[in-house]
């Protein structure tokens, strides 16, 4: 019988075959120090390169590697999500695979483990090596989306967290679709505290979040914590009636009591344009909710599995009676 798995390291992999090498070596050193049982799944999200290749060379030696391989690009926040529902471990921690989270501080999330945390988040104090542009976007989206939320979010914190077993276990249970796991992770509740960190430098390669999967990111974090862009939208349609209103007075008091019956070209063109604007700005807003409604309707799998490598378990879904004891 083999011992039972203490931590699960999920791993998420996109295009990484640049990084992989020196990441691998890095969180193993770190997981060998603890000197319990562990487990490194790496989610491999349709990588096009040698990512999987390399994963699987590395198996065919040490058992603590193991793999999920999806059928094609899912994206980040399902892949940690996959790699949640097979995780098998006490405590699983989730960490990038471009050392832009330094391995090292798992010891430390660790530490809080046993003091009985149950969620360890990693807070970045300092982001280093990110354009101006993404550290400004990044900061300006954790503020907007804590102001228009009831949900306790913790800023500038992004994936990298270790959980317990028992907050897993209720991840599994959301079968929301456009997820957004640190927003998730902060719902589910649990002993929350946080480790401070220098965000490094991404080893090598590129960033494998153009701007068009931070909106989306941005978007689905909005979305699913907050109806306030809802809100926003019918305060917006008010005010912008309600200046509507006052201005068709200011138009019948013209056209009753003074003789300037002028041709008001110049304003009904800014008007229809203001209006036109604010009308569609709001079915914008209406749309994004509609689409997700749409997603989570379809019940669609959360991701397709090509193959799996040194897994046995069979995860999602846990039902709903389960009983932690
Ligand atoms: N990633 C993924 N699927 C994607 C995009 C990214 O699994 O579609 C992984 C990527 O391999 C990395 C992590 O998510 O381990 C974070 O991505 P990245 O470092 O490129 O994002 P950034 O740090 O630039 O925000
Ligand atoms: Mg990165």
């Amino acid at each position: 019988m083999l011992k039972q798995i203490v931590y699960s390291v999920i791993i998420p992999v996109y295009n990484e075959e640049a990084v992989i090498d020196e990441t691998y070596k890095r969180i193993k050193r770190v997981m060998d120090s603890t000197g319990e049982v562990y487990e490194l799944l790496f989610v491999n999200d349709g990588s096009r390169d040698q990512t999987a290749p390399i994963i699987k060379k590395y198996g065919v030696r040490d058992r603590t590697v193991k793999l999920i391989d999806f059928s094609r690009n899912f994206g980040h926040q399902i892949a940690i999500t996959a790699g949640m529902d097979y995780a098998s471990g006490q405590a699983i921690i989730v960490i990038d695979a471009d050392l832009q989270d330094p391995p090292e501080l798992i010891l430390q999330m660790i530490e809080k483990w046993k003091e009985g945390y149950e969620v360890v988040y990693a807070k970045r104090t300092h982001r280093k090596g990110e354009t101006f542009f993404k550290k400004q976007t990044a900061s300006l989206f954790y503020r907007l989306l804590r102001a228009s939320t009831d949900v306790d979010i913790p800023l500038d914190t992004g994936d990298f967290r270790l959980i317990d077993r028992k907050v897993c276990d209720e991840m599994k249970r959301i079968p929301e679709k456009n997820r957004f796991v640190r927003g998730l992770v902060s719902w589910v509740g649990f002993r929350q505290t946080a480790v401070e960190y220098i965000r490094d430098e991404r080893l090598a390669g590129e960033t494998k979040y153009p701007l068009k999967k931070m909106l989306k990111l941005s978007m689905d974090g909005m979305t699913s914590f907050s109806y306030k862009p809802l809100k926003l939208a019918s305060y917006a349609g008010g005010l912008v009636s309600f200046a509507g209103f006052i201005y068709m007075l200011v138009v019948l008091y013209l056209k009753l009591f003074t003789n300037s019956t002028v041709a008001g070209w110049a304003s009904v063109i800014i008007i229809q344009l203001l209006f036109g604007g604010v009308v569609l700005i709001i079915l914008g807003v209406i749309g994004e909710y509609i689409g997700r409604i749409y997603d989570e309707t379809k019940d669609r799998p959360l991701y397709i599995v090509r193959e799996s490598h040194g897994i046995e378990t069979k995860p999602r879904k846990v039902p709903h009676s389960v009983k932690h004891g």
